[in-house]
């Protein structure tokens, strides 16, 4: 009802100006030059429930670049262009505890494969797993699942593409260790070229929330019952996001809130309530999606009041899935 929306509205609002305070305890990412110039005290939260409710707060009209986030679309793409059997015979479903661009761990347990979609070796993977010749043509069908998620096509900022593309030492070595172990399936310009492309989209909190809450319906649009993504690619990708889609705070993150999400360096992150049967006093009984956007990271590069608001949120409305 407009009264139970009014008083969870205003819930919200109390929440995202107390962590607001956190935001002073995290800091810019810096390593991609451009994303050191964000506003590090930017709070914003969007809520978009499966019941039609949507919940805005803080900083919400301010677009970012998605950066790691798209990873969980590039997966999705993959899985749809050439089967999940493809993919995760190339890219491994395991959590590897070390940063996303670690290189030390691509050397250990003699590699077998990348150990997920979603550290930079098994992202870059999957990039050029993607159909097409080009960057263009490749990041093409991303493009339409966006459109297909949002509502509307999202554009590249291209000044973060710029910034990325000058900075990209760490992630041409990786690229030249998949070349030698026989990963990268295409010229490694290409897949970085589509790589640092799909991440430098950009986005809003409502964007994100619109997309946890598609994966939140197994795959399914809310509105129309339309399937955008098969339901075994949308269980799949939730699994992923819940053991590796908060860097190396994926377990804490699991332990703590409970629920899938992923995250990115440009402070944004996407998190997926799935609907509940139990505890009907819960405001989003049948399932929401989160979006989140606060570019002060804590050590680990999680939006660091991002966090902390999820964690107050979730025991709240007690929406960890286990
Ligand atoms: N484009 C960034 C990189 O690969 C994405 C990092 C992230 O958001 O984790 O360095």
């Amino acid at each position: 009802t407009q009264l139970d929306k009014e008083w969870l509205q205003e819930y919200v609002d109390d929440w995202v100006s107390f962590y607001r305070k956190h935001t002073k305890e995290g800091k810019l990412a810096s390593y991609i030059p451009i994303l050191g110039k964000a506003n590090p005290h930017h709070l914003g939260m969007a809520i978009h429930g499966k019941n039609g409710m949507i919940i805005r707060s803080g900083d919400v009209d301010t677009p970012f670049t998605i950066q790691s986030i798209s990873k969980v679309i590039s997966f999705i793409v993959a899985c749809m262009e050439r089967g999940v059997g493809y993919v995760l015979d190339r890219v491994d479903v395991e959590p590897t505890g070390e940063a996303f661009n670690s290189i030390m761990h691509l050397e250990m347990k003699s590699l077998n494969k990348p150990f997920n979609p979603f550290v930079n070796a098994g992202a870059l993977t999957i990039t050029s797993m993607l159909e097409g010749d080009t960057a263009t043509q490749k990041l093409e069908p991303i493009y339409m699942l966006f459109e297909k998620m949002l509502g509307y096509r999202p554009s590249l900022n291209q000044e973060v593409y710029q910034s990325e593309y000058e900075s990209s030492a760490r992630n041409r070595a990786i690229g030249y260790y998949l070349i030698e172990t026989g990963f990268l399936e295409e010229d490694l310009e290409i897949t970085l070229e589509t790589y640092f492309k799909q991440c430098s989209i950009e986005v809003t909190v409502d964007d994100l929330a619109k997309i946890g809450l598609l994966l939140a319906c197994d795959g399914e649009d809310p509105n129309t019952g339309e399937e955008i993504i098969p339901r075994q690619i949308a269980r799949i990708t939730k699994a992923l996001m819940l053991t590796c889609g908060m860097y190396d705070a994926s377990g804490k993150f699991a332990t703590y809130v409970g629920i899938p999400a992923k995250s990115g360096v440009s402070g944004g992150i996407v998190a997926v309530a799935p609907p509940r049967v139990r505890n009907q006093q819960f405001p989003f009984i049948e399932g929401c999606g989160i979006g989140v956007f606060g570019p002060a990271l804590e050590d680990r590069g999680n939006s660091i009041a991002g966090i902390r608001l999820l964690k107050h949120i979730a025991s709240q409305w007690d929406l960890s899935i286990f």
